[in-house]
């Protein structure tokens, strides 16, 4: 039995954590700048790329990766699921002592991993960066982020910080609180406040894509903006009791104005073509918009009772002896 010598590599100290979908002409530089910040962590590291389902050649640069350097590994999805899902991918597969999760196209700079780190090191359990600048993003969507915090920190029920992504460093224990919240609707940034122990901030200025192009497109932020509030408000559905009081008041107040009209002057009763029109689409349009929000939160209910896994994996490298 003791015949064969196993040699064990040192459990990693930090995990990378980088979700990766359509990203080529991103990996090299990536990689570069990932090893120069390994190097300089002096410890155990371990570099998790998740192909998210990309159709370049990103999941042949990263098996080359593999094979140059021992600390890279991979996860390969069966098809896109998803930023949110991707990292969550990651994290599950994470072994080392604190994960830095990152966006691969270098907005969110690695080096900064080495300031979150000296902040763990002091106690911290998730260190999140806080951006100070958007660079180069249109205005149009410096001003939707911008609204969209303040509104969700207002809504929701618990403490979001603004201008906070997904980019931060989890210690083992958070790392743990994360992989036990099965939800498919993920709001990663959501459920890391969620969690509470000791957090703090690291301030950085967002660099601009280093090459690619916007892999969240209007429609993906949109959908993981009301993925937020759904998921940590319900406020919303309250609205439609609201809208409905409202409604309610408004249609006493009419009682009220009719009768008077007829007691004082039964000649000039009210009439008319428009205002008949105006209540029925009013009417209609409060009752459309509260189903419409009811259907938000019913159709996220059917997803998680479904109960799927939140991904399929076509390859793995790097994690067992698997390669
Ligand atoms: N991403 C992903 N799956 C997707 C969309 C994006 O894994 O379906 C990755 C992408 O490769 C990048 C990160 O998520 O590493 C952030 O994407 P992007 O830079 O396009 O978004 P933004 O900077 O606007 O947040
Ligand atoms: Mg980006």
């Amino acid at each position: 039995m003791l015949g064969s010598v196993l040699i064990m590599p040192m459990p990693p100290v930090y995990s990378f954590v980088i979700p990766i979908y359509n990203e080529e002409s991103n990996i090299p530089e990536l990689y570069r700048r990932l090893a120069a910040t390994g190097d300089r962590l002096q410890a155990e590291v371990e570099f998790i790329f998740i192909d998210d389902g990309s159709r370049d050649r990103s999941l042949s640069l990263l098996r080359d990766l593999r094979d140059r350097d021992p600390r890279c590994c991979y996860l390969s999805l069966a098809r896109n699921f998803g930023h949110q899902i991707a990292v969550t991918a990651g994290l599950n597969f994470a072994r080392g002592q604190a994960a830095i999760i990152l966006d691969a196209d270098l907005q969110d700079p690695p080096e900064l991993a080495l300031e979150m780190v000296a902040r763990w090191q002091q106690g911290y359990h998730i260190v999140y960066a806080q951006r100070l600048k958007r660079r180069q993003e249109g205005p149009g969507k410096r001003l939707l982020a911008y609204l969209f915090y303040r509104l969700l920190r207002r809504l929701a029920n618990v403490d979001i910080p603004a201008d906070t992504g997904d980019f931060c460093l989890l210690d083992r224990q958070a790392i743990a609180a994360m992989n036990a919240m099965p939800e498919r609707n993920r709001y990663l940034r959501g459920l890391r406040a969620w969690i509470g122990l000791r957090q703090t901030a690291v301030y950085f200025e967002r660099d601009s894509r280093f090459a690619g192009s916007v892999k969240y497109t209007l429609r993906k932020s949109l959908s993981l903006a009301l993925n937020g509030l759904v998921s940590f408000s319900r406020v919303p559905l309250r609205l439609a009791t609201y809208m409905g009081l409202f409604a309610a008041f408004v249609a006493i107040v009419m009682v009220f104005w009719v009768l008077y009209w007829r007691i004082v002057a039964p000649d000039s009763a009210l009439t008319g073509l428009a205002t008949i029109l105006i209540a029925i689409f009013f009417l209609g349009a409060v009752q459309l918009v509260s189903i419409g929000i009811l259907g938000e939160y019913i159709g996220r209910i059917y997803e998680e009772v479904k109960g799927r896994p939140l991904y399929v994996l076509a390859e793995v490298a790097g994690f067992t002896d698997d390669v």
